[in-house]
């Protein structure tokens, strides 16, 4: 049998909320269910807006959902080698050039892109010569990888088949940043890779990103994971779940005395595994849950909802 291993990769942001709870929840749930282990990484490398101690706020608010993971934490800040070992491979392969791009484009290219947020093309004409070397040397330039003209289809366990041009829609990515790390799209393979990743669960406005990691995978001469990417909770305007929605974090329902297992009752509605909320825990979440049973489209957050976290309604 092989072995499948799976991450849970917050970003210690200090907003994990309702959508992305249900995320870990469910990529948990998938993986325990099926004899998967599970790695847990913290993305501290993800942005500017990483806050200091919300590492071990995440963590915290993840065991206090009531999951668990195998072996160590990785904190991606500990070592930056492997990502510079990484950018010496591309670079001396020819998938890399330095190039000096806007503030803007590198706080863009830190974190991970997710829906709603607007990001720039890279002129292809902007492309220096690439039949000359352009070895990693100067870590804190940005680099940007050389995105082939091409169609990408990505094979989704639950999103199915979808073709990306990630040369139309974003060109050259930027894969180092002047601040000398690595953006999120390397930094993600990198560590996928080295925590021997097989499957790779996570919000369906990364599934574009999928494609880029995919041509970083191939660039590496390795081969991607199997993708999972689920449907988004949004608001009951249409837009993804954030802030202009209210205080949806779990600390905060925490904090106001909801217990986990209503938490897990709402999140449990929102994953098709019962048709009203009802409260439970984290392990009969995962006994009961199927991924087939998982509502295709976005889940919407509704004042309701809140009400009966709440036990107001
Ligand atoms: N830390 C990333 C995020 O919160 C995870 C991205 C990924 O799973 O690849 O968006």
């Amino acid at each position: 049998m092989t072995v499948r291993i799976t991450r849970l990769a917050p970003s210690p942001t200090g907003a994990l909320h309702l959508g992305n709870a249900r995320t870990f929840l469910v990529n948990w749930a998938l993986a325990r269910r099926q004899g998967w282990t599970i790695r847990m990484r913290i993305e501290d490398l993800d942005g500017p807006r990483v806050r200091p101690d919300a590492a071990e706020d995440v963590l915290d608010i993840l065991r206090w959902l009531g999951l668990d993971w195998d072996g160590d934490v990785l904190h991606q800040t500990t070592d930056l080698a492997p990502y510079v070992e990484a950018m010496r491979r591309l670079a001396a392969a020819g998938c890399a050039y330095p190039c000096a791009a806007t503030r803007r484009e590198i706080e863009q290219a830190a974190s991970a892109p997710h829906a709603g947020e607007h990001e720039l093309r890279y002129p292809p004409a902007l492309r220096p010569d690439l039949d000359r070397p352009h070895p990693f040397d100067a870590p804190d330039t940005n680099y940007r990888f050389v995105v082939p003209d091409e169609s990408i289809v990505v094979d989704d366990a639950f999103a199915g088949r979808t073709t990306h041009r990630p040369y139309d829609e974003i060109g050259d990515f930027v894969i180092w940043t002047k601040r000398g790390a690595p953006s999120y799209q390397l930094a993600v393979v990198v560590d996928d890779l080295r925590q021997g990743v097989t499957d790779v669960v996570r919000g369906d406005d990364l599934l574009p990103s999928a494609a880029r990691q995919a041509l970083l995978y191939r660039a590496l001469g390795a081969v991607e994971p199997r993708w999972c990417h689920l449907p988004l909770v949004i608001g009951e305007d249409g837009r993804r779940l954030a802030k202009r929605h209210g205080d949806t974090r779990v600390e905060t329902y925490r904090a106001s005395g909801v217990s986990a297992d209503r938490l897990i009752g709402l999140l449990a509605c929102w994953s098709g595994i019962v048709s009203a909320p009802e409260p439970m825990t984290a392990t009969t979440f995962r006994d009961a849950f199927r991924l087939d049973r998982v509502p295709t489209t976005p889940i919407i957050y509704r004042s309701t909802d809140h009400a009966w976290l709440l036990g107001t309604s």
